[in-house]
């Protein structure tokens, strides 16, 4: 027997003893505060987790939005919900701008020739194919980018080589993000021809990190790309000695109106089926790697919760619905299931999205006003076995797919996850299964999955309770 089934039957929610139509079927069987608690315990020693991202790399591998294997990964997607249990399994279709990946280049042609490890943002426009050379303006801050005048960097190509700081908390990333977002934005409102970055990220290999830039109205769009590390650290010696020219080669492509998915499943409530408590992760990845922590491991994160709570001798009273959102990495599938789904936002109690690699979950966070609630002294009580607690501090986000429905005023919680070497590998070739230590996610399955049951069995109304706060 599983050791899954072993805790079931030892809490008397058996699924034997339920078919048999035992009274462990019974809700008064268990308190909620118990049944989370068993149902997390049961997700320590659950295989599932790793098992699904190690299909899904293997089997699928990388699963950039707009490609022939993000097709394939949606067919996978569909498949493995329902293997795992869950009801109503459909796919929810868009249109997405798909930016494919080209070659790209970038070599220092004076004082002498040198190849440089860089990886193209994604959204970037491409350069002639015979590259675009220019005289290099290197900045050690954004902020020092952001000071300098117009028309300062006219003909040159911008680069910032600002360090991103490593914290648990991810909160590095976040305070780095506008050097890659509004960077090539900003150097071509100065002039600049093209862009280049450090990486952002928290290693020291020779891979550079991708990630999605944002163009802005008004300013021109420039060619734009990420730099390995040590190829940051190179350049920034370079330009100490003199002036420093380089031929960058990006030959990205786009496809406009392609197809894209949201794949959808559930387990229905037993007696709230309207009300629905809302996971998701995203299937799509950068084409770099295999996508194994970003977000293979969300991904065999909700999946297995569902199946936990599916595998319940009786449904929690409230629909657990899992989302496989189809193109985070380009900011596209939150605001396409947002804006499918307003009317629908209103019977939304809560919504997170697992989204921050595969290591522990140590905190959780709710929506405002919560913290004081009997949901989070059950929720403090469930988790701290499995080596969680409860963070006072209100969550501020539930990820990037969850921003839409954020806006139409659905709660979110935020599971935190120690990011502390996320960023080593995060959109690179280095994003591989390897890195992943089963246990650790399946810790991460069991907090998400405390979580979940106590949102979807108990009548926690997170709205209210962010109402009657005092403000
Ligand atoms: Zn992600």
């Amino acid at each position: 027997m599983s050791p899954f089934a072993q805790t079931m039957l030892a809490l008397g929610l058996g699924l034997g003893l339920c078919l048999a139509g035992g009274s462990a079927c019974r809700s008064e069987d268990a308190s909620p505060e118990a049944s989370a608690a068993a149902i997390g315990r049961a997700a320590l020693d659950d295989m599932t987790p790793y098992r699904t991202v190690e299909s899904l790399t293997t089997e699928v591998g990388q699963r950039l939005a707009g490609t022939e294997a993000h097709a394939r990964a949606v067919l996978w997607a569909q498949a493995k919900l329902k293997e795992l249990g869950f009801e109503n399994v459909h796919i929810e279709d868009f249109l997405i701008t798909a930016w494919i990946r080209g070659a790209e280049t970038a070599t220092v042609t004076s004082p002498a020739i040198q190849q440089l490890a860089v990886t193209a943002l994604g959204g970037s426009v491409a350069t002639d194919p015979n590259g675009i050379e220019a005289e290099i303006a290197l900045f050690r801050s954004y902020a020092e980018l952001l000071a300098s005048p117009p028309g300062s960097l006219a003909g040159k190509i911008a680069v910032v080589t600002q360090r991103m700081v490593r914290a648990a908390d991810g909160g590095g990333y976040g305070a780095a993000n506008p050097i890659r977002r509004a960077g090539p934005s900003e150097a071509a409102r100065r002039g600049a021809v093209a862009y280049l970055l450090r990486s952002l990220a928290t290693d020291n290999h020779r891979l550079p990190h991708t990630g999605a830039l944002n163009y802005q109205e008004g300013a021109p769009r420039i060619p734009a790309a990420a730099l390995s590390m040590p190829d940051a650290d190179q350049l920034e010696r370079l330009a100490a000695r003199g002036k420093v020219r380089l031929r960058l080669v990006l030959t990205p492509t786009t496809r406009d109106n392609a197809p894209s998915w949201n794949v959808v499943g559930e387990v229905k409530g037993r007696e709230h089926p309207e009300q629905i408590v809302l996971i998701g992760a995203h299937l799509d990845s950068w084409d770099l790697g295999t996508g194994a922590t970003d977000d293979g491991a969300g991904v065999g994160i909700v999946t297995s919760v569902g199946r936990l709570i599916a595998a319940l001798p009786q449904h929690p009273r409230r629909t657990l619905r899992v989302v496989l959102f189809g193109s985070e990495e380009m900011d596209n599938s939150g605001p396409a299931y947002a804006a499918a789904h307003a009317d629908e936002a209103k019977n939304i109690v809560i919504a997170a999205e697992a989204d921050f690699g595969a290591r522990e979950v140590y905190a959780a966070q709710l929506p405002p006003g919560a913290a004081d609630s009997a949901f989070a002294k059950s929720l403090s009580e469930a988790i701290a076995p499995l080596g969680a607690f409860l963070d006072r501090r209100p969550a501020l986000g539930g990820g990037d797919d969850m921003r839409g429905l954020q806006k139409a005023g659905v709660p979110v919680t935020s599971l935190r996850q120690n990011g502390l070497d996320y960023f080593d590998t995060h959109h690179t070739a280095d994003d591989t299964l390897d890195k992943i230590d089963p246990k650790q996610l399946s810790q991460a399955t069991s907090v998400w999955a405390a979580f979940v049951y106590l949102a979807a069995e108990t009548d926690v109304d997170f709205r209210a309770l962010a109402a009657a706060a005092p403000h």
